[in-house]
């Protein structure tokens, strides 16, 4: 289980470290999360993540904990905008499908090999 007892007795989410809330974004921004939680635990000790995940191409973690907390959180936001989240590499938003991620050159290409292929018939 990856609940964790918070002050107050009540069992809810976790920290944004634990292997579920990274099961939620792909593996290279996992050091990014690894990083995040290092400075939550200094900022806010009792925080509580809800949900870490990727929305329109940049990483996601919904917490609950104080000023501090939110602020990191919109800074690892912004952060994940220029980390490939395939392979942790420098990368860049792209909106290159419907789909808008962030990747660096060579996983943008390997998605773009295997996603268009050619038309036939
Ligand atoms: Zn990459």
């Amino acid at each position: 289980m990856n609940a964790r007892q918070i002050p107050g007795g009540v069992w809810e989410g976790g920290h944004v470290n634990d292997e579920v809330r990274k099961a939620g974004v792909g593996r290279g921004w996992h050091p990014l999360l690894d990083e995040l939680h290092g400075r939550l635990m200094e900022a806010c000790p009792d925080y509580v993540a809800h949900q870490v995940k990727e929305k329109f191409g940049t990483l996601r973690a919904y917490i609950r904990g104080n000023a501090a907390a939110y602020a990191l959180e919109r800074e690892y936001e912004a952060k994940s905008a220029s980390i490939c989240e395939s392979c942790g590499a420098l990368g860049r938003l792209r909106s290159s499908t419907s789909w808008r991620h962030t990747y660096c050159d060579p996983c943008e290409e390997g998605y773009l090999a295997r996603r268009c292929r050619p038309e036939t018939g």
